[in-house]
């Protein structure tokens, strides 16, 4: 078994403590907890995960979310302020993508918990959607192999079949002809990500908005990572293609506010082009001795303090901080990007814009991955081809983070050229990098799962007799 985290430093609690620990002494735990933790990732070494970065952002934001943490957005008779926080968030968030320019439907929006919430959301109500009001009874949708994990994970859980289309291994976008040839009458949406989260590429959306059209079916656009950044790329003259409800197919939008909007972790926006759609999947039990019960969507109680910090994160930045930052993002993120295009032995794959996923033809890109893991680098893993990616946020657009990449990549390169023999050490998982991948994938994924969640939680037997 692996060491019980900061088993050295503090007591293990098996247990509740019989008398409870002074305040004081908790929050030094805690603080200094965190103090370490966040050391890791304050370098601007580490890649996606730390959009926002800054400490004054976030005590600002905990201030908001302190008032409200406490309440339940789900008693709204108790909190009309989280009716007005909720009804602007939603209301900027559909405002960004130019649903205001919708005729002929009434836009609406839903807060959720975070991408995955947001899809789940969003795959729900294309089912009822369809079997309410269309007669689909087994619905079938398409996405790109490139969209994120939460489309197959809300397939699994609400019975939805899900196809998988290949993309272009030159621009990693979604084979638009393969989609073509493979709707059929149960297809009830198809996906198109804007960016995906491993290569930051846009599939073709204007194309899959025409394929939506023509068999008169949802289009979900997963602007979970880019929804909150892109939009401002324009005014900056970086050519981003329109995503937005502006491309008449596009039927749903998310976008992650605990990302790029720089809000607190716990936050998506689910955006609908038509209000109806979003309603199929509200749930009511009118009959319940309990009182009458509905709930907008899966959650129950729902933190009122989540929505009054992303509220807050919104109108604190304005279009204008929004675009300030990611002028600071793209222009860092080229910066990077330019380095590694100097070596012939690395490839950037696809042309992607703020995060960008690079591989080697000459060596395996692990090799480069364990050097600068060593130097405090964490980038993401990615397989088939083997790759590795920096999604560009806050803390790399600090002076000298670009520069100390250019120098640490050099040697990282020179030693992969020296190791090209050697088996590497790291292997892809999502959200880091695991070491190495020698087992069976699924053997080591379910050891990985283990170490996060059971082999710590067990109770030992001694500690429940005493
Ligand atoms: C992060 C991400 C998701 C999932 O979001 P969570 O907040 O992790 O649940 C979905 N799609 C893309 C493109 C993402 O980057």
């Amino acid at each position: 078994m692996t060491t019980f985290p900061y088993s050295d430093k503090y007591p293990i609690n098996f247990k509740l403590p019989e008398n409870g620990l002074d305040p004081t002494e908790v929050i030094e735990t805690l603080n200094d907890i965190a103090k370490h933790e966040d050391a890791f990732w304050e370098t601007g070494k580490c890649s996606g995960t730390m959009y926002c970065g800054d400490h004054e952002h976030y005590d600002f934001l905990n201030k908001a979310f302190s008032l409200f943490a406490h309440v339940n957005a789900l008693q709204r008779d108790m909190c009309p302020g989280v009716t007005k926080f909720e009804a602007e968030i939603i209301s900027m968030t559909l405002n960004l993508f130019n649903a205001q320019e919708v005729k002929g439907s009434e836009p609406a929006g839903l807060i959720t918990t975070g991408g995955t919430g947001s899809i789940m959301h969003a795959i729900l109500a294309y089912r009822e959607h369809a079997r309410n009001n269309l007669g689909i009874k087994n619905p079938n949708i398409i996405k790109p192999e490139t969209a994120h994990p939460a489309f197959d994970k809300a397939c699994h859980l609400f019975d939805v079949e899900i196809k998988i289309a290949p993309v272009d291994p030159v621009e990693f976008k979604a084979d638009t002809d393969w989609i073509r040839q493979n709707i059929d009458d149960n297809t009830v949406a198809i996906i198109g990500s804007a960016c995906n989260y491993g290569y930051g590429t846009i599939d073709p959306i204007n194309e899959l908005s025409d394929i939506a059209l023509q068999h008169n079916i949802g289009l979900h656009v997963d602007g979970c990572l880019g929804g909150f950044i892109l939009p401002f790329a324009k005014d900056l003259g970086y050519e981003i293609e329109t995503f937005d409800f502006r491309v008449p197919g596009v039927t749903s939008i998310s976008a992650d506010t605990h990302k790029y909007g720089y809000a607190l972790k716990g936050t998506s926006v689910l955006c609908f082009r038509d209000k109806n759609l979003r309603n199929s999947q509200y749930f009511y039990l009118t009959g319940w001795s309990g009182g009458k019960y509905c709930s907008p969507g899966m959650e129950g109680s729902r933190s009122a303090g989540l929505i009054a910090a992303t509220w807050a994160s919104m109108v604190k930045l304005g279009s204008a901080g929004y675009r300030k930052y990611a002028k600071e993002i793209f222009d860092t993120a080229e910066m990077m990007k330019k380095t590694v295009e100097s070596y012939d032995e690395l490839r950037i794959l696809g042309s992607p814009s703020f995060l960008f996923s690079f591989t080697s033809d000459e060596f395996d890109i692990y090799h480069v991955n364990d050097f600068m893991k060593q130097l405090g680098w964490r980038f993401n893993g990615q397989q088939y081809p083997n790759a590795i990616h920096m999604a560009v946020t806050r803390p790399q657009t600090k002076p000298g983070v670009a520069e100390s990449f250019a120098i640490d990549l050099a040697q990282a390169v020179d030693y992969a050229k020296a190791h090209k023999d050697d088996a590497p050490l790291s292997g892809a998982i999502y959200g880091g990098v695991a070491g190495g991948m020698t087992q069976e994938a699924d053997e080591v994924i379910k050891m990985f799962m283990a170490q996060m969640m059971d082999e710590f939680q067990q109770v030992p037997e001694n500690e429940l007799r005493q």
